[in-house]
């Protein structure tokens, strides 16, 4: 089983948008852009909310089938490790194989020596074709490189093998995560990150590393931009002769996390994949969430106030809210809506303030960072909220289909 050239990570809190996520797909298919799914659901997820596994496969099933869609789809468990995979495996055909809290962690001198002896080939100076400098590895660099990184592939090797063990080895797909980490990766560590998984037998198909600048959840980019293309490009240097040196899998690409709203690299992006002819997959499951949100807020009635309570909820509960996701968001207090004013607004304007358009006046991005981290309100109001999606499931559809075409697929893969 062998991912697509280009996959999309969607997958949604409360599983109801499936539908609208899978139209456009088709609206990319309509324009001759294949796009594969993914439904990407973590762990920490379906806690906060929940939910099983087994429900992201209902929904993507039920999807797939209410459209007619008849390529490939694929169920992520993301963000796995050995002790969370058991309650994904039946149900998932892509795992996301998550090994960042490994790294640093010492590994036993003998596998030291015996990755080093593989690497030491490398020792002297490489020319990558596409990458301007040369890499200049030393004795120091591989040693330092194994002492960092090893534990972490080793660990992703059990996984693997564990997952072959019970699944067989040709009917799922494996990510490699590394992105849940303080410090970004070079590309002369992915280099040697993706020699271990080859030394290791880990048949990996995406890679995601931690890239430089900042991803934080539902905004645009934080970072400089020519620093992350040109990273991203040595990045895709390093894939293309690792596959062949490495004898990796042939379409072996990069996958971004937390890749939703990153508009300022998208059509950068897109330049590099066109420039390499090479694919990538893009998880962008929380940005539907905001898109249920405004739905809400944009329907009126009933949907208006449950779009103003949870944005209440989140704004008294927020260092609550903020807690799993420290690292991934940047709130200024003080650029936040008072709630009685929010409570005045229309819903036209709390969908204006929420929805990612930044020409738009009214777009709030500290508002809307907060809107993405307080779906646990949602999950507590249970049907009142579900029932919400029910009723108001043409507004909010309308608006999810709309921001993974028209604001991700189109600059990301049709360069538009
Ligand atoms: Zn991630």
């Amino acid at each position: 089983m062998l991912i697509e050239k280009y996959s999309l990570g969607i997958g949604d809190r409360y599983e109801h948008q499936g539908t609208a996520q899978l139209k456009a797909l088709i609206c990319a298919k309509d324009k001759g852009v294949s796009i594969v799914p993914v439904w990407n659901k973590s762990k920490r997820e379906h806690s906060l909310i929940g939910s099983k596994p087994i429900d992201a496969r209902i929904e993507a099933d039920n999807a797939v089938k209410e459209l007619g869609w008849k390529s490939s789809y694929y169920i992520d468990a993301d963000h796995i490790g050995i002790k969370t995979v058991d309650d994904f495996i039946q149900h998932c055909n892509f795992f996301t194989i998550d090994v960042a809290d490994f790294i640093g962690e010492y590994p036993s001198l003998e596998s030291v020596k015996s990755f080093t002896k593989k690497a030491s080939e490398y020792q002297g100076k490489i020319e990558i074709p596409g990458i301007k400098r040369c890499f200049e590895i030393t004795e120091n660099t591989i040693n330092s490189f194994a002492k960092k990184y090893l534990v972490a592939i080793n660990e992703a090797s059990r996984i693997y093998k564990y997952l072959v063990s019970v699944k067989g080895s040709d009917s799922f797909i494996t990510e490699v995560s590394v992105d849940e980490n303080e410090q970004p990766q070079s590309p002369e560590e992915l280099f040697f990150i993706l020699l271990g998984l080859s030394l290791g037998n880990v048949k990996v198909q995406t890679i995601a590393p931690k890239f430089t600048g900042r991803f934080n959840k539902g905004i645009d980019y934080v970072g400089n931009v020519n620093d992350f293309i040109r990273e991203f490009e040595d990045d895709i240097c390093v894939i293309n002769y690792a596959i062949k040196e490495f004898s990796l899998l042939p379409n072996l690409k990069l996958s971004i996390h937390s890749g939703s709203d990153k508009f300022s690299l998208y059509k950068p992006i897109h330049k590099i994949l066109t420039k390499y002819n090479v694919g990538v997959h893009l998880k962008t499951a929380g940005t539907t969430w905001l898109e249920e949100v405004i739905g809400l807020a944009e329907a009126g009635g009933e949907g208006t106030k449950i779009a103003k309570y949870i944005y209440e909820q989140s704004f008294n509960r927020i260092d609550e809210m903020m807690k799993p996701y420290l690292t991934v968001v940047d709130i200024d207090y003080d650029k936040l809506p008072d709630l009685l004013d929010v409570y005045n607004w229309s819903g036209e304007k709390f969908a204006n303030t929420l929805r990612h358009v930044q020409s738009n006046p009214d777009y709030n991005p500290h508002f809307r960072q907060l809107i993405h981290i307080g779906f646990k309100v949602a999950a507590e109001m249970e049907e009142k909220y579900t029932d919400a999606l029910v009723k108001y499931a043409d507004i909010i559809g309308k608006n999810v289909t709309e921001n993974l075409y028209e604001r991700h697929i189109k600059p990301l893969f049709l360069g538009e």
